[in-house]
């Protein structure tokens, strides 16, 4: 959560910081603040997001060639003028951003406030930088081994900048368990939670590792690691170019996602999915193929729309790869001591690579000795570090917090690793595995013949966008789409939904049924397709309002339905990329004629690295 922003150079600071908060706004948006620093520290912050900000400091000029900036997601405090962020200590000497929870600060603030230390805020931040004030004022040490001293103290994870008045010089920065990435430019830098408000200025970037401490001057970067041992940095080439962050046209970031899909599906393929040959090949997993092929149990753990990818995994590996699987919410399996076996393999799905429950669920299962692999979107991310192997997803930046195009980039990767473990295992004949490739081949084209259908699902839209509450139902491979079509509608509309198989729904939902209530059937062509039209007449039967996304040509729940959405044939396996689609467009044209801030809905931030 939250977006740190920081500079240090010879351009004026300010507008890089706004620029790059704008950029980082999707991580969270309760309030927004400034520091800059010239032969004082300047603080200029208030509730509200970076445009309130601007507005705040007006056109009066602001200068300083050093700053740091901060969008927040608040854990302590609610969000207002005071609990913003830059908090600067009570002293005056230091200033510091902080993306993270300290876990122990109400023990370290009454401490503090028994030596007489006054507090503005009710901001865990605030606790660390009065207790970084409070150890520089109290001992003979420098900024930097006050900041030191303090992060040996807090229990809790921590991405933070500190500019101290006495060394006017420098920008400190620490890390752990929340990310920092450091731009290098000439005899300039740059800092930020991610790479996004980095990009435009400088392609060499440098990602911390927990524990890091580094100290950056105008012309020299020195990182040190937890054990005060000098590092090299390591410093890596960004891949994605800055028109990747820009709308490119669309009113949101959201429907630019969407309409990105066959595209990053196809950049997901990328090298993976070779059409001529029909083969496919995951370098990331080269090595431990072997120990997937004989694994005797396959453990998906992530959070929200990773967790639904993770669910269509479960299917893609019982049913290719015959496999059995469970899926895990990761901040559940975090703390309720799991049984994970040496022989188990453990796969953590995360757009951002830095949630922070997956984080940790991996450290557990690395614990046990189990193999642990990722599917993320980031890339050098903290999970595609801290796992053994993995695959990236290459979807591209994803900026609108109601993840879309991730989540089809997920289930392609976990098809293709289903795939490929089936074909090794000899679950899978080579005609299968061949005619397996060939229809995957055809998914980004399909997906775009289901984005031409986006005025119809508008229309639809326009009928429903007054209702209180929705039902999602799906059977098989399409009940996680139908979780994953309510969640979207829930995270970006505030319409109360809700996903079930089909056939649960008589076990309870069909109660709500009545002639106000959308009900959104997911019932492509497959096996239980004649189930799923049962379905349908049980809620037509209690007057329910039925809107199916089905399979092109389908006359059958044409008739009964009160809207179809036909959408391409594709079987089992790929059925789930594609009826995703109208969903995300569904909700996505619902929220809008509601009125709601598609990209940043209120409550939620992108990357959720609090657990
Ligand atoms: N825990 C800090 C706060 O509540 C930082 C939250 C964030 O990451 O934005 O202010």
């Amino acid at each position: 959560m939250c977006g740190i922003v920081g500079y240090i150079g010879d351009r004026e600071a300010l507008p890089v910081l706004i620029n790059g908060l704008k950029r980082l706004e999707y991580r969270g948006y309760d309030s927004a603040g400034v520091a800059l620093l010239r032969n004082q520290i300047d603080v200029y912050k208030c509730k509200g997001k970076v445009s309130d900000l601007e507005r705040f400091m007006g056109d009066a000029p602001h200068s300083g060639n050093i700053g740091m900036g901060h969008t927040r997601w608040a854990t302590h405090g609610e969000p207002n003028d005071v609990n913003a962020h830059p908090h600067t200590s009570y002293n005056g000497k230091f200033v510091i951003i902080h993306n993270g929870i300290i876990e122990n600060y109400a023990r370290l603030r009454e401490r503090l406030k028994e030596r007489g230390v006054h507090f503005k805020s009710e901001t865990d931040t605030e606790v660390l930088c009065n207790l970084i004030g409070y150890i520089y004022e109290n001992s003979e040490v420098d900024a930097e081994m006050a900041v030191r001293l303090a992060l040996s103290k807090v229990v809790g994870a921590y991405g933070l900048v500190v500019m101290c008045v006495d060394e006017p010089d420098k920008l400190i920065a620490a890390r752990k368990g929340s990310p920092l990435v450091i731009g290098v430019g000439n005899e300039e830098y740059f800092l930020a939670s991610d790479a996004t408000p980095i990009v435009e200025y400088t392609k060499s970037v440098i990602y911390l590792n927990d524990g890091d401490v580094a100290i950056i001057r105008k012309e020299q970067l020195i990182l040190k690691t937890s054990a005060q041992d000098v590092a090299v940095p390591k410093v890596q080439q960004l891949t994605f170019d800055i028109g990747e962050i820009d709308k490119g046209g669309y009113e949101h970031f959201m429907l630019k996602e969407i309409f990105e899909q066959p595209q990053s599906i196809e950049d997901t393929f990328r090298g993976r999915v070779r059409a001529d040959e029909l083969e496919l090949h995951l370098g990331g997993l080269y090595e431990v193929l072997p120990q997937l092929v004989e694994a005797k149990r396959i453990v998906i753990i992530g959070c929200g729309t990773s967790w639904h990818a993770g669910l269509v995994g479960e299917y893609l590996f019982e049913d290719l790869a015959r496999i059995p699987v469970e899926v895990e919410y990761a901040s559940e399996f975090r703390y309720r001591n799991p049984i994970i076996h040496k022989d188990d393999i453990v796969i953590a799905i995360s757009q951002s690579g830095e949630t922070a429950d997956t984080l940790a669920a991996i450290k557990l299962a690395k614990e046990k000795g189990a193999l642990v692999l990722g599917i993320c979107n980031v890339v050098g991310s903290s999970i595609p570090r801290e796992t053994d192997a993995g695959v990236y997803t290459h979807a591209g930046p994803e900026i609108g917090v109601a993840s879309t195009k991730a989540f089809t980039c997920q289930v392609t990767v976990l098809a293709m690793m289903a795939i490929l473990i089936g074909k090794k295992k000899g679950v899978l004949s080579t005609e299968r595995y061949h005619d397996l490739i060939k229809e995957f081949i055809k998914v980004p084209a399909k997906t775009q013949r289901i984005l031409a259908l986006a005025d119809h699902i508008k229309k639809i839209a326009s009928l429903y966008q007054n209702v209180t509450n929705a039902l999602y139902l799906g059977r098989g491979y399409l009940f996680p789409v139908a979780l994953e079509g309510a969640l979207k509608l829930k995270e970006i509309s505030y319409i109360h939904a809700e996903g079930y198989p089909a056939a649960e729904m008589k076990h309870g939902p069909i109660a709500l049924i009545d002639d106000k209530m959308p009900v959104v059937v997911v019932a492509t062509k497959d096996s239980s397709y004649e189930k799923i039209v049962s379905n349908i007449q049980e809620v037509k039967a209690r007057s329910g309002i039925v809107i199916a996304v089905v399979t092109e040509g389908d006359t059958v729940i044409r008739d009964m339905a009160d809207h179809v959405i036909e959408i391409p044939e594709a079987e089992n396996v790929y059925a789930t990329l594609l009826s995703v689609v109208p969903l995300q467009l569904l909700s996505y044209y619902i929220a809008v004629m509601r009125g709601c801030n598609v990209d940043q809905p209120r409550n939620l931030a992108k990357s959720v690295t609090v657990e």
